[in-house]
């Protein structure tokens, strides 16, 4: 036999009819916070060592079946992909740089001995599932869904070993939408030393699954301490990595100069994930917020984009010395959202801050805002973009 890769075109369909599809969720329905709400379908994909994929199927959302001797069950053979598909104020149905979570999703895959995927027919795949889903699940203009990606090793392996059955699926989510006002912003807790998310040499740099369960211990400690997400510290020096599921940034003055930065950690150690957004955010800031853009907008002094090894040592230095004047994490699902405040042992460190229209206090987002505003109107279609993938 020979190996046959994904192949989009010969997907096959058994759709559910649209008068027993149930109601589509208004975009306050409360379900949306539960993360529970799907769409009408999901797609499968089979794969088989030495033969490759089978055929996708998009049919009626609902339970997979797998052996309780399945790889993925025990040896968190599993990788996935977050991303978001929008409803333009033109009408039209956009995928965000999608190339990029495909490219990724290979990379995740081989991470943990999973098949790869042609990236191009992971998104031709998509867009044939999206082309169908979207015209009753996506209706508004200015709203999204949630795409959901994976890949598990579902081929029964209780040796340590390749699995040797995999299954790609695909569904969407109803999550809630993101909001265009100021944003309140979000408390960060930095984690401590016995928590580590990722290492030199670990998994950190790929989306799977075995990255994130064993995060939830931190996750409920952010909780408990009224933040919303973990500050992910590593090393002797606590380097500043990630929050959460999001790419951490800063806006400050130089120490020496008035020179202002654009800081986020670099991807060269494998410890933090090539997230989309945070190369949109680095990008853009290069484009339209330095020294020689003609973009730059009015009243905005110019940054230098800056991806480098970053530690809590410098934040609280710059902190106290006047110097810090924004934080913001970056996201599929976050999107943009400035931070208000970072709990770092037992120590608050606040973020500068502006008072809103209804006298309540906002941190200062002036940079990120911006770059926010950006990255929404490419991805409802406002201005033209190449970033924008159209369905
Ligand atoms: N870091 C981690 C650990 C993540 O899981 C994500 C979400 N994929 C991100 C950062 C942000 O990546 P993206 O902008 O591609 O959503």
């Amino acid at each position: 036999k020979t190996y046959r890769e994904m192949d989009a075109s010969t997907m096959t369909t058994s759709l559910v009819p649209e008068a027993e599809q149930p109601p589509v969720p208004g975009l306050q329905d409360p379900g949306r916070l539960t993360q529970k709400l799907t769409t009408a379908h999901m797609v499968q994909a089979p794969w088989v060592a030495g033969e490759g994929w089978g055929s996708p199927h998009m049919g009626p959302y609902g339970k997979i079946a797998l052996e309780p001797t399945a790889s993925v069950l025990h040896y968190a053979t599993e990788s996935f992909e977050g991303m978001k598909v929008y409803r333009g104020y033109d009408g039209k149905v956009r995928l965000f740089r999608p190339w990029l979570n495909c490219q990724r999703m290979n990379k995740s895959n081989a991470r943990v001995c999973l098949p790869a995927i042609d990236p191009d027919q992971l998104l031709a795949l998509i867009s044939k599932f999206l082309a169908i889903e979207c015209r009753r699940w996506l209706p508004e203009p200015g709203s999204h869904l949630y795409l959901r990606p994976a890949t598990i090793g579902s081929g029964s392996a209780l040796g340590i070993q390749r699995p040797p059955e995999a299954l790609f699926f695909l569904f969407a989510a109803l999550f809630p939408q993101s909001s265009n006002g100021p944003s309140p912003g979000m408390r960060l807790l930095a984690s401590d030393s016995d928590l580590i998310r990722a290492w030199p040499g670990g998994f950190g740099g790929s989306k799977v699954g075995a990255n994130y369960g064993p995060a939830m211990v931190a996750q409920a400690k952010a909780r408990e301490n009224n933040c919303g997400q973990t500050l992910w510290l590593f090393g002797e020096d606590r380097q500043v990595t990630e929050a959460g599921a999001s790419n951490f940034f800063v806006v400050w003055k130089r120490k020496d100069s008035d020179t202002l930065e654009l800081v986020t950690a670099s991807l060269d150690t494998e410890v933090i994930l090539d997230g989309i957004t945070r190369r949109s955010v680095l990008d853009l800031a290069r484009q339209r917020l330095t020294k020689d853009s003609a973009d730059l907008p009015q009243g905005f002094q110019p940054v230098q984009v800056v991806e480098r090894t970053l530690n809590m040592h410098e934040i609280v230095e710059a902190q106290k010395q006047g110097r810090l004047i924004e934080a913001f994490v970056s996201g599929t699902a976050m999107f943009v959202m400035p931070i208000s405040e970072i709990l770092y042992d037992g120590v608050n460190i606040t973020l500068p801050r502006t008072v809103g229209k209804d006298g309540t206090k906002l941190p200062v987002s002036k940079y990120s805002s911006t770059i926010k505003m950006w990255l929404s109107d490419i991805m409802f279609g406002k201005v033209e973009h190449e970033w924008a993938y159209v369905i």
